[in-house]
């Protein structure tokens, strides 16, 4: 992703693609001093800039730094590179991150924070799985109880065990890994909320050590208002057997139906064609 023509918003100004680069004695490489956003822009619009933007700044606060900027510059941050690169539908990545200065130790309080902005073309996250269904393996790593790590925050930090996972997910021919949290409850996949169905219900896990995506908040939204019932609750492995259909839910996921978790198939079935469907129009509209 680095040699590539175009431009990424850098600290207040627009730089040539290749020319963005950071000191190797960033806070953020050594220490995972880092936070970042996920978006896409459709049509000309991101989908819930606003909500994105405030969660980076919460991301920053979480772990220990104020990033420079307001909502309102951050979004108009996000607008520029969209223009710069000439771009109506795409992924947005913003990222603040610990540079290098005064500090080089675990403590990098006198070190400033940076920010940018990415932008690029990014279609479906998992590929074909859109409409064949994912398939996904069974993390052994677990999500950490929010007494040990963020679970709120967008942290880089928390991504090692995410990329570990989806690695080894890969590695068995899986789209991605279903993780644990420390209690052995479903948690979430390795960058995407995930979702069951039963009985025409829908069950969810309780967002308390994990990431309460905001597409996974619109979907919920949009079950609800289509009278499906919606139970967020704690969800034991061994209730996957039960369960008729499986999705994931996630800005660079949008909807995708998930076809199998380990042994367990899953058919994707109305609901989920739908729901990817309604989510289609929502964010376009
Ligand atoms: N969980 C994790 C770990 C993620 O990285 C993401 C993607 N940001 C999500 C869930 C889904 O969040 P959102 O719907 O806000 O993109």
């Amino acid at each position: 992703y680095d040699d590539r023509d175009g431009k990424i918003w850098m600290d207040g100004t627009l730089v040539d693609w290749r020319a963005a680069k950071v000191h190797i004695l960033s806070h953020a490489l050594h220490y995972a001093s880092s936070v970042f956003e996920g978006e896409r822009c459709y049509n000309g619009k991101i989908f819930k800039s606003r909500q994105h933007s405030e969660r980076m700044l919460r991301s920053g606060k979480f772990i220990d730094f104020d990033i420079p900027y307001t909502i309102d510059e951050i979004e108009a941050a996000k607008q520029a590179a969209l223009d710069a690169n000439g771009l109506k539908d795409a992924y947005v990545r913003a990222v603040a991150w610990r540079g290098a200065g005064e500090d080089m130790g675990v403590a990098s309080s006198r070190n400033p924070v940076h920010m940018a902005v990415a932008v690029w073309e990014w279609g479906n996250y998992y590929g074909d799985a859109k409409t064949k269904g994912a398939k996904l393996d069974i993390a052994k790593w677990k999500r950490p109880s929010p007494e040990c790590a963020p679970s709120q925050a967008k942290a880089a930090g928390l991504y090692m065990i995410a990329t570990m996972s989806k690695h080894a997910a890969e590695a068995k021919g899986c789209s991605d890994a279903m993780m644990y949290d420390y209690r052995g409850y479903i948690a979430e996949a390795t960058g995407a909320n995930i979702f069951f169905v039963k009985n025409g219900e829908v069950h969810t896990p309780t967002p308390d050590a994990f990431l309460n995506g905001i597409t996974r908040q619109t979907v919920i939204g949009m079950l609800r208002d289509k009278g499906i019932t919606v139970i967020e609750r704690h969800i034991m492995p061994e209730e996957l057997d039960g369960f008729e259909q499986c999705w994931l839910t996630g800005t660079a996921a949008e909807v995708t139906p998930v076809g199998q978790i380990g042994e367990k198939k899953f058919e994707v079935g109305k609901l989920v064609t739908d729901l990817a469907a309604d989510y289609e129009k929502l964010v376009r509209a």
